[in-house]
């Protein structure tokens, strides 16, 4: 038998099901996807709780976490472009899909073809899209976003009280109102209140259209800013939208690198592009599989004198030595036990409590960019879900 099957360390070995060619395995728990849209649901009810799944479900993969939501029953799911909507349009045949991008020029037939919503964020856009609904004869309907104080898409305040009249009259084709809100993950900040007010004095006057504006942080700043539908994203995948306070939500993403060599090098030796990490005692290094081409950020690693982000290897946390490469990282296990990491073990690079939030931290950026930067050459494992 060869090293892989040793039982007498704790690294985790190559599972047998992992293709032999693979430089890492990224897994991604559905069934904690699940869970954490019940938490969210449970805590708006009686809203409903939407599912954003934009940019590939936040890097997890469209198809099967629009599968198991649909499963434990989300009914309405948020993309950011119409290619986007096709792809959870495979996994779902009833959910409503609404593409936060809008309708651009003559991009009307695929929201019909494909049985899907645009949020309008512009009168003129509103025009193009009631002059393709009239031509054709589609009725699918379109949401209304309404710019709050983000200043991103949306109708300004009067372009939407301007639609009032539309909305009174009936026969609208207007099936959503929303906003969306700037600084939700600082629950203090004084925008989220004002943003509040202006949605629900306009958002009232559009009667009988169901109104949303809480993300996911948006989701905890109180009752008051649930409307008739939730939207989170982050959230789902285990981003924490309390970032003040203890993350409630489960990890959902977990990404094992290779080890392809373990090598000792002397004190005084430097490690890595530009030799800015120097070894100040004989070390032990585990060189893994992954690299900022695999979304794993070159601000991550460690120079002398800087705080690296690290890696689980064979249970306990070993610093980054020396600068990310494009495809591979060197770790420093001199302080594991001899022969607890080996050539063809793995190590955690997310996951064993290392978060995507602590990672974002390490990586200049937000748990986001981590989860939409995720490699593309891990395999890739979907556990859990529905049943
Ligand atoms: C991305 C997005 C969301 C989801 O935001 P999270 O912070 O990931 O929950 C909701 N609404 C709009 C308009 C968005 O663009």
């Amino acid at each position: 038998m060869d090293q892989v099957s040793d039982t007498t360390t704790t690294t985790a070995p190559v599972d047998a099901s992992v293709p032999a060619t693979a430089t890492g395995v990224l897994t991604v728990d559905l069934g904690a996807i699940v869970a954490n849209w019940r938490k969210l649901e449970n805590k708006g009810v009686p809203a409903e709780c939407a599912a954003v799944v934009k940019a590939d479900a936040y890097g997890c993969g469209t198809e099967p976490v629009v599968r198991a939501l649909a499963a434990a029953g989300c009914k309405t799911f948020f993309v950011a472009t119409a290619d986007e909507a096709r792809a959870a349009r495979a996994a779902t045949r009833s959910a409503a899909i609404y593409v936060l991008g809008g309708c651009f020029q003559n991009g009307g037939d695929t929201f019909a073809e494909l049985n899907c919503q645009p949020v309008i964020g512009d009168l003129n856009e509103l025009a193009e899209w009631d002059v393709f609904c009239r031509r054709s004869g589609w009725t699918g309907g379109a949401a209304i976003h309404i710019d709050t104080g983000m200043n991103r898409l949306g109708l300004t305040l009067q372009d939407a009280q301007g639609l009032v009249p539309r909305i009174r009259a009936g026969d609208h084709g207007i099936t959503l109102v929303m906003s969306h809100l700037a600084c939700a993950d600082t629950p203090q900040h004084p925008l989220n209140a004002r943003q509040l007010l202006a949605f629900r004095e306009i958002a009232q006057q559009f009667t009988g259209v169901p109104a949303s504006l809480a993300n996911s942080s948006g989701c905890f700043l109180g009752s008051e800013f649930q409307f008739d539908l939730l939207r989170p994203g982050a959230a789902l995948y285990g981003v924490n939208p309390t970032p003040e306070a203890d993350n409630p939500m489960r990890p959902v993403v977990d990404v094992k690198t290779r080890i392809i060599q373990v090598r000792d090098v002397e004190r005084g030796d430097t490690v890595g592009y530009g030799g800015t990490w120097t070894a100040r005692r004989p070390t032990r290094l585990a060189i893994v599989a992954s690299g900022y081409a695999d979304g794993y950020f070159r601000a991550a690693g460690g120079s002398d004198g800087t705080r690296s982000a690290e890696a689980v290897v064979a249970g306990q946390r070993c610093p980054i030595a020396g600068r990310v490469s494009m495809d591979l990282i060197a770790l420093d296990i001199t302080d594991l036990p001899d022969n607890a990491a080996r050539r063809g073990h793995m190590a955690t690079l997310i996951g064993d409590g290392i978060t995507v939030d602590e990672l974002g931290h390490h990586f200049g950026t937000i748990g986001y960019e981590v989860l939409t930067s995720l490699g593309r050459r891990y395999a890739r494992v979907h556990k859990g879900g529905a049943t």
